[in-house]
C-alpha cells in the first residue's frame, strides 16, 4: 500500500505525475541553483491544461474543482516548489480576473491562461508588505483611461511575466489593475532584494510603472475595493500555497526515509533506532493532518464556505509542517543532509520562505483570530453554552 493516500482520483493523478516527471523533475535542481524562471516547464504544463484547471471550458479551462488544483500544486512542488510558486502567481491573476473583472477583460484574458500566459501578482512595495491598506503606487483617472505611476517590490515570476495584476491607490482607496508587459512605461528592475534564499523561480524583481496609460476596463472590480478583492484572491492562493508546502514536506520525508532505510550505524539501519522512528512517526502524522486540512480547505473553495478561515489554517499548518519536516530530514541524514548535493537544503529554504510569502504566519493567525471574534460576537451560534 502506498504511503501517501491519493486525495483525488488516480485517473487525474497518474497523467499529472507523468507530466511532472517529464517537464519539472529534470529541471528542478537547476531552476533553484541558477534562480531562473521555469518558462519551458510552465508552458508545457499549460499545454496539458494544468494552468487553467479550474476555469470553465468556455474560458479555455478544464472546469475542475480546487481539490484537483491542490493536487496539481502538491505534485508539482514535490519536484520543485519554484514551479509551484510560478503556478501560484498565474492562479492569483486568473482568480482575481475571474471573480471581479469586467466581462470584456475576462473575455480577452482568461482564455490566454490555457495558452500559457505567465503572470505576476504585485501587491507589495518597499514600504508596504503585510499592510496594503495604503500604497505609494498611484492611479489617477484621465478621461477614459487610468494613469499608473509607482514601483512594486518582491514580485515573484516578474522576470518572465507577460502581464501583471497590480494594486495601486486611487482617490477613493486601493484598487486593482491589469497591466501587460510591453505597455509604454512598464519595466522591471533587479533591485538589491531580488534574490531570495528560497522559492527561487527567477529574481523577485521590482516592477516600475512610469505613467502607464490603461483602458478603463483594466480596472479590476470596484474602485476602492481593491484590498477586499486582493485578500479574497489570497484565500484561494493560500490554500494552494499549503499544497506547495505539502509537496515539499512529502519530498523531504521520502528522501529521509530512503536514506534511513539504507544507512547503517552501530550494526543497524538508522531506521531501526527508535529515536529515528519517532521522528518519522511525528512527521507522518503531521503531514497527513496537514493534507486533510488542505484538501478540506480546497473543497471549501468550491463551496465558497468560510474560505478565509480554512485557507489561513491550511497555510499556517502546512508551511510549519514543511519547515519542521525539512529540518528533521536534514538531522536524520546527518552530514549527507547538509551537503549541497542533497536536496534537503532546497526543501528547508523553500519551506521557510513559504512561512512568509503570500501572507506570513502571523497575518494568518490574525485572520483566524478575527473569525473567532466574529463568532464570539454573534453569540457563539451553534456552540454549547459557555460555562465558567
Ligand atoms: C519568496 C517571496 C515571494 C514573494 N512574492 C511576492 C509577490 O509575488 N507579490 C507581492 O506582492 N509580494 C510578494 N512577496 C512579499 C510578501 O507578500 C511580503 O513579504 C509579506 O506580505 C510580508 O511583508 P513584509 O515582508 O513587508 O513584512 P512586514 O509586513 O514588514 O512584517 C514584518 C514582520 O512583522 C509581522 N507582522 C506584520 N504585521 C503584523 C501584525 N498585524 N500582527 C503580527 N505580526 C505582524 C510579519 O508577520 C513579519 O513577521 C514575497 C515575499 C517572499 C519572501
Amino acid at each position: 500500500m502506498a504511503l501517501w493516500v491519493d486525495l483525488v482520483e488516480t485517473e487525474f493523478l497518474e497523467p499529472l505525475r507523468r507530466a511532472v516527471a517529464e517537464h519539472v523533475e529534470p529541471q528542478a535542481d537547476a531552476i533553484d541553483r541558477d534562480d531562473v524562471y521555469p518558462v519551458a516547464a510552465i508552458k508545457a504544463l499549460a499545454r496539458h491544461g494544468y494552468n487553467s484547471l479550474t476555469l470553465p471550458a468556455d474560458q479555455g479551462g478544464r472546469g475542475l474543482g480546487f481539490a484537483h488544483c491542490a493536487a496539481l500544486f502538491e505534485e508539482a512542488s514535490y519536484a520543485s516548489a519554484a514551479v509551484g510558486i510560478s503556478l501560484i502567481t498565474i492562479l492569483q491573476a486568473q482568480t482575481i480576473i475571474r471573480l471581479f473583472a469586467a466581462d470584456s477583460l475576462k473575455a480577452a484574458v482568461l482564455p490566454e491562461f490555457g495558452q500559457g500566459l505567465i503572470t505576476s501578482y504585485a501587491l507589495t512595495e518597499a514600504n508596504h508588505g503585510s499592510d496594503i491598506r495604503s500604497l505609494d503606487t498611484k492611479a489617477v483617472r484621465d478621461g477614459d483611461r487610468w494613469i499608473l505611476t509607482g514601483r512594486k517590490s518582491f514580485i515573484t515570476s516578474g522576470s518572465a511575466a507577460e502581464a501583471y495584476v497590480i494594486l495601486a491607490e486611487t482617490p477613493v482607496g486601493v484598487s486593482v489593475f491589469f497591466v501587460r508587459q510591453g505597455m509604454e512605461g512598464v519595466s522591471t528592475e533587479e533591485g538589491p532584494n531580488a534574490a531570495t534564499f528560497g522559492l527561487r523561480n527567477g529574481p523577485h524583481v521590482d516592477l516600475v510603472l512610469d505613467r502607464v496609460a490603461l483602458p478603463a476596463d483594466h480596472l479590476i472590480g470596484v474602485e476602492g475595493k481593491g484590498v477586499r478583492q486582493a485578500v479574497t484572491t489570497l484565500d484561494y492562493s493560500r490554500t494552494m500555497a499549503a499544497a506547495i508546502s505539502l509537496g515539499i514536506a512529502r519530498a523531504a520525508f521520502d528522501g529521509a526515509l530512503s536514506f534511513a532505510a539504507g544507512r547503517s550505524a552501530f550494526d543497524r539501519k538508522i531506521l531501526d533506532f527508535q529515536g529515528i522512528q519517532w521522528y518519522f512517526a511525528d512527521m507522518l502524522a503531521e503531514i497527513d493532518a496537514a493534507r486533510l486540512l488542505t484538501y478540506a480547505a480546497a473543497r471549501a473553495l468550491d463551496d465558497h464556505d468560510d474560505i478565509a478561515r480554512f485557507g489561513s489554517e491550511a497555510k499556517l499548518l502546512a508551511s510549519r509542517v514543511a519547515t519542521d519536516t525539512a529540518a528533521r530530514a536534514v538531522q536524520i541524514c546527518g552530514a549527507y543532509g547538509v551537503m549541497e548535493s542533497a536536496r534537503f537544503g532546497r526543501y528547508l529554504r523553500d519551506a521557510k520562505a513559504y512561512e512568509i510569502a503570500g501572507g506570513s504566519s502571523e497575518i494568518l493567525k490574525n485572520t483566524i483570530a478575527k473569525r473567532l471574534q466574529q463568532h464570539a460576537a454573534s453569540g457563539m451560534a451553534g456552540s454549547r453554552e459557555a460555562r465558567p
